[in-house]
């Protein structure tokens, strides 16, 4: 089964239009055997989406949202539905990224609603997933991320409308990895919780990794088997390093 790999940039809440030449040059980098092998997708704040998705057009790199609300639209101030993010150009909506779920308070059903919301909108959620530092060191990191699975993907999920982001807290944003060994590990753990709910179709879904890529790590994390692709946060906000990590498929 080959998977074609995704390397998605997280920028969170960093980026002013003048950022957006960062976008152009990740763009104007995104060519020959790169292009060949892998998608790319960058999540700017909201703000910037409509602009990104403009200036991105035809180019191959896509564009997605941080967050969204589970609601089409409504009484819910400061938010973005998916169907908003759509609308200014957006083609995935990462959601439960652990800062949300910290930050916000955001459960697995919140999550899980919020990825239904995705789907209705006719966006492909990438859906995070990660244990805490405490249930690594307790050996329970695997059942942690098992059942933050079964809790936030909606039914009815397919290899289009779902990616699967497994991102340890403890190494977001940190400079911590786990090791390759622990990142195989879990992936496998993950394609096989995938398969057992949704068969065949578990084995098409991408499972990304990410915490703490750089382009010093990034081979030794993203060859593993299971792993189709990268979550970037703080290497996604230059070029040269967004690039240098996906510079490992080629
Ligand atoms: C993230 O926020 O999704 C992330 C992986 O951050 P960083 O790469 O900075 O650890």
């Amino acid at each position: 089964m080959t998977r074609r790999p995704l390397v998605a940039g997280n920028w969170k809440m960093n980026g002013l239009r003048a950022g957006l030449a960062e976008l152009e040059a990740i763009c104007a980098g995104y060519s020959g055997a790169l292009k060949a092998k892998a998608d790319f997708l960058i999540c700017p704040p909201s703000t910037l989406v409509a602009e990104a998705a403009a200036k991105t057009a035809g180019k191959g790199v896509m564009i997605g949202g941080q967050d969204c609300h589970a609601k089409a639209s409504g009484a819910h101030t400061g938010d973005v539905s998916a169907e908003m993010l759509k609308d200014a150009g957006a083609r995935f909506v990462i959601v439960g990224h652990s800062e949300r779920r910290a930050d916000h308070a955001e459960t697995d059903a919140i999550v899980r609603a919020k990825a239904d919301a995705a789907w209705r909108a006719g966006l492909t959620a990438i859906v995070c997933v990660g244990e805490r530092k405490e249930q690594r060191e307790g050996g329970k990191a695997l059942a942690a991320v098992r059942e933050q699975l079964a809790g936030s993907i909606p039914e009815g999920a397919s290899p289009d409308r779902l990616v699967v982001a497994y991102e340890p807290v403890w190494a977001i944003g940190t400079g911590l990895t786990p090791t390759p060994g622990d990142v195989a590990e879990m992936h496998a753990s993950i394609r096989a919780g995938l398969g057992k709910r949704f068969g065949a179709k578990g084995e098409e879904m991408r499972i990304l990794y990410g915490g703490s890529v750089k382009p010093q790590n990034a081979r030794d994390l993203i060859i593993q088997p299971d792993v189709d692709g990268a979550l970037i946060g703080g290497a996604s906000l230059k070029a040269k390093d967004f690039l240098g990590i996906a510079a490992a498929y080629t």
